[in-house]
């Protein structure tokens, strides 16, 4: 059985033989938040495209200050204006931070260290050569290739984009995740279910956590636990580029997915992972596609999308696979859990840094979404630990949707 890292890098590995978009598609750089890029972006020309000054102050020559030295302050150059005229010797020139320094200039001195009387501007102290001046082509120089295919676009990137002149990207298509659910219990979420029946909240929180991986969920409704019923819709779903179940891959005697896959001739690269929730984790391909079997108690299927699904949305989206959204904390109490599977306990973390700890919930299960309403992240136990004490540092899943 592989644990769960074993089976992380089992789906990196086995997506990202086939790595890159399907698809590409030019996206206004409004729209593009979360895309994966497809293509390069150059500078257009320098950056800064002048020598730029960080300060509002005083252009100067640096060797014409001293403590108490004056010069003569003969205009000013705001941002924005057009600066031909160089610095003529003994003289200043008034600036404002984001404006040009003009030649000959080789410092800016901050308007705090200075004082004026009329023309005439004092100075505290001896300027520094290059003080407050960003050199024209320091940040980057014309023709520069700054974003590269396979980067994920965020507002750091977007930007750089706007500010190089690139109003449209060439974008990867999100990744079509096909979503199926299983089981004859389930009913749609707006209907009345028997008494014994239940809602499909799970297609719900998968389209959700696929739309954060960065995929498109392509919602299929539920199977019933028959044979027939589950051929035709996961047939269906592997028209997407990735299929995910929820339910049907436990010991049950109607847990038919992995018997439906295998009759489909679904090449299986794990069918249970020590983990828990989430043991029975299925993760394979068929044809061309990839499939992913997710038990079907809500908190396992949330918790094994995160741990195997994410990372093959960001392969099939031309990235590469983000880590586990992990942090360390302080355990807020004492633990103790059966060895031998990593376990991920739904937990309420709170504080910043070193301060940060991990509170337990009472849960029934990972069948209780209320509990992992409450909770914000997951305590990661690891397999080989059987206590754990109060103050302990320990890992920490946390969920994507609340950092
Ligand atoms: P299974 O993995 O099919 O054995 O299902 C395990 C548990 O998860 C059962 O209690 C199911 O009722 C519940 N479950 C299965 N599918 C869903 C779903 N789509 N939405 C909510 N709960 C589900
Ligand atoms: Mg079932």
């Amino acid at each position: 059985m592989l644990t769960y890292e074993q089976a992380r890098n089992k789906v990196i590995e086995e997506v990202g033989k086939r790595r890159g978009p399907s698809a590409t598609t030019a996206v206004s750089v409004w729209d593009a938040l979360g895309l994966v890029l497809a293509q390069q972006v150059k500078t257009d020309r320098e950056y800064p495209p002048f020598d730029r000054s960080t300060r509002d102050g005083y252009a100067v020559h640096s060797k014409e200050t001293a403590p108490s030295a004056q010069l003569k302050c003969v205009g000013e150059i705001k941002a924005g204006d057009t600066v031909r005229e160089s610095l003529a010797a003994g003289t200043c020139l008034q600036i404002m931070t984001g404006a040009a320094v003009p030649s000959g200039a080789d410092a800016v001195v901050m308007i705090e260290q200075t004082s004026r009387e009329g023309d005439l501007v004092r100075f505290e102290r001896t300027a520094q050569p290059g003080q407050n001046i960003v050199p024209r082509g320091s940040e980057a120089f014309a023709a520069q290739t700054i974003l590269t295919p396979g980067m994920r676009l965020g507002y750091a990137e977007l930007a750089l984009a706007a500010q190089v002149g690139a109003v449209q990207l060439e974008c990867a298509r999100r990744p079509r995740v096909a979503i199926l659910s299983t089981g004859d219990e389930v009913v749609l979420i707006d209907e009345t279910p028997g008494p014994f029946q239940i809602r499909n909240s799970n297609s719900v929180s998968l389209a959700a956590q696929v739309h954060i991986a960065g995929g498109e969920p392509v919602v299929l409704g539920n199977a019933a636990d028959r044979i027939e019923d589950l051929g035709e819709k996961i047939e269906r779903g592997l028209k997407e580029d990735a299929l995910v179940l929820s339910g049907g891959v436990s010991m049950g005697k109607y847990d038919l997915v992995e018997k439906v896959l295998r009759e489909l001739e679904t090449e299986f690269y794990f069918d249970e992972v020590a983990i828990r929730p989430g043991r029975p984790a299925v993760f394979g391909k068929c044809g061309e596609k990839f499939v992913f079997g997710l038990p079907g108690n809500p908190v396992s299927t949330m918790v094994t999308f995160e741990l195997f699904v994410v990372p093959a949305v960001d392969l099939l989206s031309g990235a590469e696979a983000r880590g586990l959204p992990m942090v360390e904390a302080r355990l807020g109490e004492a633990l103790n859990e059966k060895p031998g599977l990593t376990h991920f306990l739904p937990a309420r973390m709170e504080g910043q840094g070193a301060e940060r700890e991990v509170k337990m919930l009472k849960w029934q299960g990972s069948g209780d979404v209320p509990a992992l309403r409450r909770a914000n992240c997951f305590v990661v136990v690891p397999a080989e630990k059987e206590k754990l004490d109060v103050g302990e540092r320990v890992e920490v899943i946390v969920r994507r949707d609340l950092f």
